[in-house]
């Protein structure tokens, strides 16, 4: 390790790598870390004063037009303030990269915007690695690809498997037993890692919906009340243009 010019030689029972997209933590163990270029979303965000949007309302934009592969969000944050973002899929993004779809939408909808902060970088929404421990290793978060395939997030699922990791690591030190670096792996993968695979297959089919498919599936949506406009619902409708999807939908919002 190299601290303010200094190197340091540190020694641990246990490693947890959380260093992010591409860990090279878990390349030096000997772990693939690498993303593919189809697994890979890349994402830029401004947080932009003198926006009007409804405060208690969060926006999402699908389609080719401002997010091919991805999606578009605002998120109001009070006073006149929002965070929009977009993530496009890195192997729909060569004619044209995030930032350029995210100037060009913030200059169609919220020209008078001042941009306050602006920030991009590479989103790994493909499945958990098939290996996310060796012997004295866990990688966490985006570096063991933990985020969310469909959503795109990866803060919540980076904070579970954190813990997990933590725990188990207390685990390893306290009985001196390398082994329950596996224990990681299987709670990861029994818990969100198999949602994720599902919710990746689910991905494989709606992210080739054409934009037509997405309106009709939205004018479906909005004919329920309020109250039933639930995810759920919303994948019922996918599994009506794709029938394809019924199992991976059922067993995610029905087992
Ligand atoms: C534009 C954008 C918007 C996003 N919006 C959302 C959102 O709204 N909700 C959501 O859930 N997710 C969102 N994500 C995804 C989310 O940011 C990541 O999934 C999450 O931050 C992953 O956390 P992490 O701790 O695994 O990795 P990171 O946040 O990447 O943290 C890794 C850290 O390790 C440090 N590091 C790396 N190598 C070394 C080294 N050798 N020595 C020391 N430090 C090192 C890095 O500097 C970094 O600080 C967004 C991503 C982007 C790009």
């Amino acid at each position: 390790m190299q601290y303010h010019g200094e190197r340091l030689l540190l020694k641990s029972k246990i490693v947890i790598g959380a260093d992010g997209v591409e860990s090279r933590v878990g390349r030096w163990a000997g772990i693939d870390t690498t993303v593919s270029m189809h697994d890979m979303e890349s994402a830029a965000q401004v947080t932009a004063a003198n926006i009007d949007v409804e405060q208690d309302t969060c926006y999402f934009y699908f389609g080719e037009k401002y997010a091919p592969g991805g999606y578009l969000w605002v998120f109001p944050k009070g006073n006149r303030t929002a965070n929009v973002g977009l993530a496009v899929a890195a192997d729909m993004s060569k004619q044209k990269h995030a930032l350029k779809f995210l100037d060009e939408f913030m200059a169609e909808k919220f020209p008078h915007a001042s941009v306050l902060t602006k920030l991009a970088g590479g989103v790994p929404c493909g499945e958990t690695l098939e290996k996310i421990t060796m012997p004295g290793l866990m990688l966490v978060g985006d570096a063991a690809h933990q985020v969310n395939p469909v959503s795109g997030g990866g803060i919540i699922s980076g904070m579970i498997a954190g813990k997990m990791a933590g725990r188990i690591a207390a685990d390893i030190v306290r009985n001196n037993d390398m082994s329950l670096t596996g224990q990681y792996e299987k709670e990861w993968q029994d818990s969100l890692g198999a949602r994720h695979h599902r919710y990746y297959n689910i991905k494989k089919v709606i992210y080739k919906f054409k934009d037509g498919e997405l309106n009709s599936i939205a004018a479906e949506m909005s004919k329920l009340p309020e109250n039933q406009q639930t995810l759920g619902a919303l994948f019922k409708q996918a599994v009506v243009k794709h029938p394809t999807l019924i199992f991976d939908v059922m067993k995610l919002f029905f087992t």
